[in-house]
């Protein structure tokens, strides 16, 4: 699957509709990235870490975020 060319630069994606998160290094099919983008929904995080991400409420995508992901 092929990185958001608009996240090119970002690890982790969050999908507002969820609150989930996902880690563009590894994500899968299941993970419906690219009807994530088309739907807009979605969120970058400064800084760009998974700590960020779950601070803000979002929790790991089952699909692509490794329980002991380092980020
Ligand atoms: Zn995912």
């Amino acid at each position: 699957m092929t990185r958001p060319v608009r996240f090119e630069h970002y690890r982790w994606l969050g999908d507002k509709r969820g609150m989930t998160v996902h880690d563009l290094d590894a994500t899968v099919d299941d993970c419906g990235i690219d009807e994530l983008m088309q739907s807009e929904q979605f969120a970058a995080f400064g800084p760009d870490r998974l700590a960020e991400a779950r601070n803000r409420g979002y929790h790991a995508c089952r699909h692509c975020v490794r329980s002991e992901a380092s980020d």
